[in-house]
């Protein structure tokens, strides 16, 4: 089957995508890969090296009159993604990625099909490859394990890279250029207590579970303004302390630190003779929720559950009201909307996850922008709220964000040369989460960045495919960009 795909054109660009679909690259397992590419580089005569990253740079010189152009920095990443359908079977660490055409898309039997990043990198290799190209001096950057945390782009030292101009190959829609991507920064948020053993005989335990919420990726969706099971526990409680006798025994909310919290319960312990009337407030508060979320949400859920006591004692109820005040308190969703870009979000935050443990309260909110001094008020802001509770805040896992230039000088001449091809001014686009481009540019923050490519459908899931025909069309717009990159 890779027969068929290594006749597609551009000949060469599909010669090495199916080479890669040959070799397994799943995230973390890159040393076959990384040795296709070095082996391609010496066998081509060209300088390469390894750095302590794992990334691969290869360097080709300008072709005869190009040698007065800025050194552009072509970048991919070398891993792919590997996700199957269940009824699959297949090693990503042994199997070769089985590759076919299906009418106009490449498309793989029952994986990932690697498009995402193999196409930026089989593109880059053609570059390195072809002798009829016009192009100026090239450093190809092949990034180590990008899907599962950018450690390659982490792992790049500043000053490795002579280039001025850096092509990012790893966006997903042809006719799209991206110029701007988010920061992020993990608040670790803790309250230490020692519970309270008392048995609380006039007390009934009862479960406040918030469920049936959209959640979805903290970054990507934040802006659809969703419910967050956390606040929306907290902030019943507020309340609640200031009608009943409670206590609260244990909180548990959201599960993982990049997406918005879906579900959410904690144990409440309430007199007994005021179960009911607590029930109702629950009743009365999940109709004011449904009610806000109208149109946004269309399944929440808010109920007060009778249940066991639990085994923990319960949290003091002094620290439990500090936790309560600090969550409703604190920044939570979108803060501000990026001035130079209509509909992306510059800046949020999500209350990820809220968990008790019998000692301590642990919170985590991963903050995003593409601004990285208005991240940083925003960690204060965060820190402030929590540290008035008397929490203890760490903040870790920063990185830098991509704010997008509208004065780019490489923006300028990729729309120019993208409207000659093909007669349209290209879309632009940025993405409230994180991309290697963030990284590299907080390492190199004079580089001038796009980010483009061919179109990917239902990356990272076994459906995943590429557009036949948006490939030749990203070749034949990088290779005119090489043409007309400015003169240094
Ligand atoms: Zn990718």
């Amino acid at each position: 089957m890779n027969k068929e795909i290594k006749s597609l054109k551009p000949e060469l660009l599909w010669k090495h995508f199916a080479a890669i679909c040959a070799i397994p690259h799943p995230s973390g397992h890159e040393e076959a890969i990384r040795e296709y590419v070095v082996a391609f580089a010496k066998e081509q005569g060209l300088e390469y090296l390894v750095d302590e990253g794992n990334n691969v740079i290869v360097r080709k010189p300008a072709t005869s009159g190009m040698e007065d152009r800025k050194t552009v920095v072509l970048q991919s990443h070398l891993d792919m993604v590997p996700q199957k359908n269940g009824d699959k079977v297949f090693d990503f660490e042994k199997d070769p990625i089985e590759a076919y055409i299906d009418g106009e898309w490449v498309t793989a039997n029952g994986t990932t099909l690697g498009a995402d990043n193999g196409i930026g990198a089989a593109a880059t290799l053609m570059v390195l490859e072809s002798k009829n190209l016009r192009h100026g001096p090239i450093e190809a950057l092949f990034t180590a394990t990008e899907e599962t945390g950018m450690d390659g782009a982490f792992g790049l030292r500043a000053g490795e890279l002579k280039g001025e101009i850096l092509l990012n190959l790893d966006s997903e829609t042809e006719g799209e250029l991206y110029v701007g991507c988010a920061g992020g920064l993990d608040a670790n948020i803790k309250f230490d207590y020692t519970a309270d053993k008392s048995e609380f005989k006039s007390h009934k335990a009862v479960d406040l579970e918030v469920k049936g919420l959209r959640g979805g990726h903290s970054g990507m969706e934040i802006i659809l303004q969703r419910g967050n099971a956390n606040k929306l526990i907290f902030r019943f409680l507020r309340l609640a302390w200031e009608r009943y006798d409670i206590q609260l025994a244990s909180v548990d909310g959201g599960g993982l630190r990049n997406a918005i919290p879906r579900e959410g319960t904690a144990k409440i312990y309430v007199p007994a003779t005021e179960v009911e009337k607590f029930k109702r407030d629950v009743a009365e508060y999940e109709k004011i929720i449904i009610a806000e979320f109208k149109g946004i949400e269309d399944a929440i859920s808010i109920k007060a559950v009778d249940s066991m006591p639990g085994t923990h004692g319960v949290i003091p109820k002094e620290v439990a009201m500090r936790l309560t005040r600090a969550v409703c308190g604190c920044p939570n969703g979108v803060i501000t909307m990026s001035m130079s870009m209509e509909g992306l979000v510059q800046t949020s935050t999500n209350l990820a996850r809220v968990v008790s443990d019998g000692a301590t309260i642990r919170l985590q909110a991963l903050m995003r922008s593409s601004v990285d001094t208005e991240k940083d008020a925003l960690a204060g802001s965060m820190c402030s709220v929590f540290e008035l509770a008397g929490a203890q805040v760490e903040l870790s896992g920063g990185y830098s964000g991509w704010r997008p230039n509208m004065a780019s000088p490489i923006l300028k001449t990729m729309q120019e040369v993208y409207n000659k091809l093909y007669g349209k001014t290209p879309a632009i686009a940025a993405v409230h989460a994180g991309l290697e481009c963030g990284i590299i540019g907080g390492k190199y923050p004079e580089m001038d960045m796009i980010s483009f490519g061919p179109t990917i459908r239902f990356p990272h899931s076994p459906d995943e495919k590429v557009n036949i025909e948006s490939v030749a069309k990203f070749w034949e717009f990088m290779k005119a960009t090489l043409e007309n990159i400015p003169k240094k």
